[in-house]
């Protein structure tokens, strides 16, 4: 491992500070991430800022009925919050569907949303890889890549997002709070993941020396409930070939809002708004079910071995939407 400083951040603002004092800095959250990628020499920072002692890790109400979760909150105690379990159990569910128990007690919010693909190339410093060296090209797109994406993927990377609970945000409309050199600022989760296209090195929308402060949840929409769905290769410790978050209400047979986004098919998580137009104002029946994610799943483009995601994607999503509709 190549060497590198350490410092303990005693402010948000130190931390922002040395951040863009040092280029090449990283933040450490939880490092279940950061660290594997550094043994493997993917991640190479001179000096690790450590935020993971800074007052970020409290989660409460705000003034109109969402809720303020903290980048430091550990996905365990997120997951277990009873807000969260009560008023939006797909983050609950998401959270709880990932990695293990001693993972989820270490890892963090900030981080969970910034943790890097699992493409096994990505992670292999002796194979090319356009996202870890931009122009060295793609191997994925002819090799292995049963894993990976069916959706918004380009000729430059086919890799997908791997967190949980980012898909559960992006269902929820969801905000990432940052706090940079140029001051805060407010980015939506929908849009803070980027799809590859020809800068697939960027995984998302933040800017050198920006610090991820909060996520903010709106209230839950009126009587909607929340599910997550995930399916992966084992019952537990494994990434999502296909996942589902699904928010819905309905009223007098006919549903009234409808949110639904997809994990483990796109380089972000995929919000399916296709879907969401077709199912909204319509009656909540199978068939409206189908068609809705019918119309979303269109525009899926699988490559030689993994077209059996987009049939599954479906399944979950079909399911996810009935159970939701059954219990409202
Ligand atoms: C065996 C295994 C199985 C796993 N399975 C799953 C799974 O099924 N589903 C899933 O979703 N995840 C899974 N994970 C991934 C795990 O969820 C992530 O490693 C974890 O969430 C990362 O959080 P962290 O706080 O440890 O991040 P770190 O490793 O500390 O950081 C990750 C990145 O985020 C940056 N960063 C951290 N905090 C901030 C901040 N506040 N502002 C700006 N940048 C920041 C770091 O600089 C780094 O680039 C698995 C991991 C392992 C090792
Ligand atoms: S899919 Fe993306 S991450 Fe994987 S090898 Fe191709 S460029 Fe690299």
């Amino acid at each position: 491992m190549k060497p590198f400083g350490y410092l303990r951040a005693r402010s948000t603002a130190e931390a922002v500070r040395e951040s863009s004092a040092h280029p090449g800095a990283g933040f450490l959250g939880g490092g279940t991430n950061l660290v594997d990628l550094m043994k493997l020499g993917v991640e190479t920072p001179d000096l690790l800022i450590d935020i993971s002692r800074l007052p970020l890790d409290q989660v409460g109400d705000t003034d109109n009925g969402g809720l303020r979760i903290g980048a430091t909150v550990r996905n365990s105690d997120l997951a277990a919050h009873p807000a969260v379990r009560t008023r939006y159990p797909v983050l609950s569910q998401a959270l709880l569907s990932g990695a293990s128990g001693q993972l989820r007690n270490t890892a963090t919010t900030g981080g969970n949303l910034l943790q890097r693909t699992r493409c096994p190339y990505f992670q292999d410093t002796s194979k090319p890889c356009n996202k870890r060296e931009p122009g060295t090209g793609c191997p994925a797109l002819e090799g292995a890549h049963r894993d990976l994406a069916v959706l918004g993927h380009s000729e430059h990377c086919v890799a997908t997002h791997p967190s949980d609970m980012a898909v559960a945000l992006s269902a929820l409309d969801a905000t990432v709070q940052l706090h940079g050199p140029d001051g805060e600022r407010t980015v939506p989760a929908t849009e803070f993941h980027r799809l590859p296209g020809d800068t697939p090195h960027r995984d998302t929308e933040i800017r050198a020396g920006e610090l991820i402060t909060e996520v903010v949840l709106p209230p839950r929409p009126d009587g909607a409930g929340s599910l997550y769905r995930k399916a992966r290769d084992r019952a537990s410790f494994a990434f999502a070939l296909a996942s589902v978050a699904a928010v819905l209400s309905v009223r007098d047979g006919r549903i009234e809002h409808a949110a639904l986004a997809f994990g483990g098919l796109a380089h972000r998580p995929w919000r399916a708004y296709a879907a969401e137009e077709a199912l909204r104002g319509a009656p909540a029946t199978g068939e409206t079910f189908e068609r809705a994610v019918d119309a979303e799943l269109a525009a899926a483009r699988p490559l030689r071995d993994n077209a059996f995601k987009v049939g599954l994607a479906r399944s979950l999503a079909v399911d996810a939407l009935a159970e939701l509709a059954a219990d409202s």
